[in-house]
């Protein structure tokens, strides 16, 4: 019986929207066949976007998103191939044949100790302790998946040539997999790529990105142990090598370009304090605005990391965890994509979701917060004055076939990011509706790149004639460089048993907020609904 409803309940549901969509958009032909599609598929979105929240695994540990997507692409007919670039939780779906070849990537990884209930306007977490999407990393997939399997029907309806292809962005917060992939021969016979991104707004961009690129890289330190108290003299501390890298690293900091960014961590700072520690290490992000000045502040730190082996009598030696280069989006697929975006234009927020934006911006100290953004924020062109700030390892894939990433707005704009208030709405109707967008996007621009006689051809030579002209990708990994498959098994070995009780159930439950027990928008604790 339950079934049942739920199933008329959908159908009436995918009726009412895919004539209010028709209506509300400028599309004709096919694109508005496609964005009919999308909206048939909203339960869809809606599902996938609340499972990997509920999944909320960690980079390199993505096995429960694997199965989940995997699944559900085969079911649709991709073939899937897990595993590739010998990263275990990572895979490649592809669908149909012939060019234009169309690969849709997004990222699948959360935020340690970000665990947090979705749709209430206080910390809450679901786990204490444990990984969460503060980042909206839940969201993308579904863009992409549903996006698809929309263009999929028409291209089989029209008898259209083409692939589709399916990928994750496995441990980007690691920047641990796109370089690899790059490395791996993944993208040679792709045409483009769109890429999808959670943000709090519509847009696209093209020429140099926002931000920087990095290389992350641990340096582990071999010394001697001995009794901290009885002879340390026969000691050599690995600890000491650390410190005074550390040291080093931060005065030179001075005499760096203010636009670099570089920040460590101690991953490995010794046993107990009496026993010299005989090993230690230090992780560190080495993030500058261009490649070259990305290479030289690397060298520095090298040379910094070579001088504390040499005062501390340790061995030395390294190891490239993540790279990013600084990213560089394709030009006319940037603008095919924008008219795309204009025509989908922001969803249509309820009252309810603005008063939860509005209770989310107060609480992260906003005195004036203005709720979900409602006006386009227009596409996004090169700045005459870069700006610096994050990495994205999509920009591997920027250097390797023409890509853009769409920015969807399914999350609350002035909240922190990599934090759990970031992960407050990416289980509640904000989310739902801002990959919505995001899907009609992602699906129009599908069929401009199928259906256009020359917006391939452009983009490729947007690439080859300006974008590569006079810069030359030189990866920052090597050929031998194995991915860092091991991190986060720890925590993810600890925390997984909890969070299965927690994963979704949509066979049982309408959407994750139901089965939380959460009446959104939430704003006020109410002990019933904490469930641990
Ligand atoms: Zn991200």
């Amino acid at each position: 019986m339950r079934t049942l409803t739920r199933l008329l309940t959908i159908s009436i549901f995918a009726l009412t929207t895919v004539t209010a969509a028709t209506a509300q958009t400028g599309f004709s032909g096919l694109k508005a066949d496609a964005v009919a599609g999308v909206d048939d598929r909203a339960k869809m979105v809606q599902e996938i976007v609340d499972s990997l929240f509920s999944f909320s695994e960690l980079g390199f540990q993505e096995f429960e998103t694997q199965r989940y997507l995997t699944a559900i692409l085969e079911a649709n007919g991709f073939s899937v191939e897990a595993g590739v670039a010998d990263i275990p939780s990572a895979w490649w779906a592809t669908w149909g044949s012939g060019e234009p070849v169309i690969a849709l990537g997004s990222d699948v990884d959360g935020i340690p100790r970000a665990s947090q209930m979705p749709g209430v306007a206080y910390r809450q977490p679901m786990i204490e302790g444990a990984p969460g999407h503060g980042e909206g990393h839940n969201s993308g997939q579904a863009v992409n998946i549903v996006a698809a399997l929309a263009v999929k029907d028409i291209m089989e309806r029209e008898n259209l040539p083409g692939t589709i292809v399916l990928w994750p962005g496995i441990a980007e917060e690691l920047l641990g997999t796109k370089a690899w992939y790059a490395r791996d021969g993944l993208f040679e016979d792709v045409n483009a790529v769109l890429f999808t991104h959670v943000s709090n707004n519509l847009s696209v961009s093209w020429g140099q990105a926002r931000g920087t690129g990095l290389v992350s890289v641990e340096y582990m330190f071999d010394g001697i142990a001995a009794h901290g108290a009885g002879d340390p003299w026969d000691g050599r501390s690995a600890l000491d090598a650390v410190e005074l890298m550390n040291i080093a690293w931060n005065f030179r900091r001075e005499h760096l370009h203010p636009l670099q960014r570089s920040h460590y961590v101690i991953s490995n700072g010794g046993d107990q304090p009496n026993v010299v520690p005989s090993y230690a290490s230090v992780w560190y992000f080495i993030r500058e605005m261009t490649a070259d000045n990305i290479r030289e502040n690397f060298a520095t730190l090298q040379q910094i990391a070579e001088g504390a082996s040499m005062m501390t009598d340790t061995g030395m030696s390294r190891r490239i965890v993540g790279a990013a280069y600084p990213r560089h989006f394709n030009k006319p697929i940037a603008l095919a994509m924008d008219q795309n975006i204009q025509q989908v234009g922001l969803p249509t927020w309820s009252e309810d979701d603005q008063r939860f934006a509005k209770a989310l911006q107060s609480l992260m100290g906003n005195d004036e917060p203005q709720g979900l953004a409602t006006d386009l924020s227009g596409i996004g062109e090169p700045l005459d004055n870069p700006v610096s700030g994050g990495s994205d390892d999509i920009g591997d894939v920027s250097w390797n076939v023409p890509t853009v990433t769409l920015r969807y707005p399914s999350n609350v704009r002035g909240l922190q990011g990599h934090h759990w208030s970031s992960a407050m709405a990416m289980a509640t109707p904000i989310a739902h509706k801002g990959a919505v967008a995001g899907a009609k996007v992602i699906a129009t621009t599908m069929l401009d790149l199928i259906q256009s006689d020359t917006l391939v051809d452009e983009a490729q030579s947007y690439f080859e004639d300006v974008q590569t002209a006079e810069e030359t990708y030189v990866p920052f990994i090597g050929p031998d460089d194995p991915p860092a498959i091991e991190k986060n098994t720890d925590i993810m070995d600890e925390f997984r048993p909890q969070l299965e009780e927690l994963y979704y159930d949509p066979s049982s439950y309408d959407t994750y907020l139901d089965q939380l027990g959460i009446d959104y928008p939430q704003l006020e604790p109410d002990t019933i609904q904490r469930i641990r």
